[in-house]
């Protein structure tokens, strides 16, 4: 057939250059998807996580198209990188920013001007002046590439103000195909995204989120300092990553480590620079250095040997700790993403999102995006699967997480769940987790007293098992569909379709024991 006679072909031209240049003898899952995309001159979303090669979707398109592509990135350093990167490849890459000096601005210019230059890289303030805009309409613009999309959304993680006004490059270069890359796979974002920059015209590519070769593992925080020393300690002379919520705790567990013999660094944004870069310069070249970090460490690091990842405290997001955890094995060898959870942080992480100074709806998002992640961290089922699941990849059950290789224990919880759903359809289901649970305990709060939720026939129901048992069980129907958090973001809980099943007896409920002995210790006082 000519028409697949001709695909091969421009198929072989990308492969020449994905050789040539790069060095790479195939593209990876989603690659050449986007770039054929790009190819065929439609707009293009790409989705794919840090690490994914999103860089290489747009360069490769950029070299076989020839003329000029503009590259809108955020950061100074990221672009510096880049440019480094290709120019180290032969490919005449180039950037005008603000902490170049005026002649190597105008330098630089003269290049693209002149037709020299492939890509060239802008900060999107300077994209977007008039003067710029109107200097690149003159040239021969084949492809337009927007990374760190999700700054233009203001339901992303890192809206960008500056970000907004790209909105307008669909107008100005009409005929240029253009590609928004992010590892953000929130749907919201995504979808904002798409309206701003393609007016909801362009093709959305999901693809490469799964790191089979990082384990996923989770445990139920009890003395994190104790629990972090055995897990670093299970890997001497490796290199990793310890995510910690505040600037005092990265201090903390670092001076921790090395009383224990462990070489840890503390990274944070309060240190001075001098000593960040120190730092980090120390984890970068040497091997076996622990780096002990707040999420101010990350951006923009490729260290191929990093061995593990780990969460003394819950993140911001599932995105959060997917880009997070994603620092991990990079050179493919086995790693491990080990993640401590306790309803601590999840109160913590409640607050945080409450204090913003932001409006309701934002909130709102907010919370249910935790949610995602609380349901992500309490998910009986394998991890993996929840996970890609999230970011709308199909996966089958992986066999190197905690769960497929059950390290918990599971029970049948169903007579536990239906005396929940009593308690929650009994109390109209308005109210949340604690309410409910002092229900089941019997416990006379003001709050039960007030609504005379002591004559309930659920009252007192629950005393077999204590409070930790139940807030974990109903997190586990909440992770499992059967119970929903209603909309507005407080937390009343709601039953599903399925939790009605469920209620009738239809279905079963599988529970994932946490902490081994919370449920017999529960039951034998009962007894
Ligand atoms: P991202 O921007 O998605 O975080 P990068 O573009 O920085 O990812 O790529 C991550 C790493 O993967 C880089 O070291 C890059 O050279 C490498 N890489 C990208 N594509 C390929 C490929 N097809 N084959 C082998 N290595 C690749
Ligand atoms: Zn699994």
């Amino acid at each position: 057939m000519p028409a697949q006679a001709a695909c091969l072909r421009a198929g072989d031209h990308q492969r020449r250059v994905l050789k040539d240049v790069f060095g790479f003898d195939d593209f990876r899952p989603g690659q050449a998807a986007v770039i054929e995309a790009l190819l065929a001159g439609r707009h293009v979303l790409a989705v794919m996580p840090t690490g994914a090669g999103k860089s290489l979707c747009y360069q490769v398109p950029a070299l076989v198209k020839g003329g000029l592509t503009i590259v809108v990135s955020p950061l100074v350093a990221l672009m510096q990188d880049q440019v480094a990167a290709l120019r180290l490849a032969g490919v005449a890459a180039d950037t005008i920013n603000s902490s170049l000096d005026r002649d190597a601005n105008v330098a630089a210019w003269r290049r693209v001007a002149s037709g020299q230059t492939r890509l060239l890289y802008l900060a999107p303030e300077r994209l977007m002046t008039e003067r710029m805009l109107e200097a690149l309409s003159r040239l021969d613009v084949s492809l337009i590439a927007i990374d760190e999309a999700h700054c233009i959304s203001q339901w992303g993680p890192a809206f960008r103000r500056e970000y907004e006004d790209l909105s307008r490059l669909r107008g100005l270069f009409a005929d240029v195909p253009i590609i928004a890359l992010t590892a953000t796979a929130d749907e919201a974002t995504r979808a904002d995204i798409e309206a701003r920059l393609f007016a909801g015209r362009a093709e959305t590519l999901v693809l490469g989120f799964d790191r089979p070769n990082i384990k996923l593992a989770m445990e139920t925080k009890q003395d994190s300092k104790r629990q972090l020393l055995r897990f670093v300690e299970r890997h001497p002379g490796k290199s990793g990553i310890i995510y910690c919520l505040s600037r005092r705790k990265t201090e903390e567990m670092a001076a921790f480590l090395e009383k224990n013999g462990v070489r840890a660094l503390p990274y944070h944004a309060g240190m001075s620079k001098e000593a960040r870069e120190a730092n980090q310069n120390a984890f970068m070249s040497l091997s076996g250095v622990v780096m002990v970090a707040t999420i101010a460490f990350g951006m923009g690091i490729d260290k191929p040997d990093v061995a593990y990842v780990f969460h003394t405290d819950l993140p911001g997001s599932l995105e959060a700790y997917y880009q997070e955890i994603g620092r991990a094995g990079r050179d493919g060898r086995p790693a491990e993403a080990h993640m401590l959870y306790g309803a601590g942080d999840i109160r913590t992480r409640r607050m945080f999102i409450d204090d913003e100074d932001t409006s309701p709806e934002h909130k709102r998002r907010a919370h249910r995006r935790l949610d995602t992640l609380i349901g992500y961290c309490e998910t009986a089922q394998c991890r993996r699967q929840v996970l890609l699941g999230y970011f709308g990849e199909e996966a089958q059950a992986c066999g190197n997480c905690d769960n497929c290789l059950d390290q918990a224990p599971r029970a049948d919880g169903s007579a536990e769940a239906r005396t929940i759903l009593a308690a929650v359809a009994q109390t109209g289901e308005r109210f949340g987790a604690a309410h409910v649970i002092d229900i089941l305990l019997g416990h006379e709060t003001e709050k039960v007293l007030a609504r005379n939720h002591q004559k309930l026939t659920s009252f007192r129901t629950g005393i077999a098992h204590r409070k930790p048992v139940w807030l974990s069980l109903i997190r586990q129907l909440v992770a499992g569909g059967f119970l929903t958090p209603d909309a507005d973001g407080h937390g009343g809980l709601a039953i599903s379709e399925s939790g009605r099943a469920l209620g009738r007896g239809e279905v079963a409920f599988e529970y994932r024991v946490e902490g081994r002995d919370r449920l017999a210790r529960g039951r034998k006082r009962a007894g």
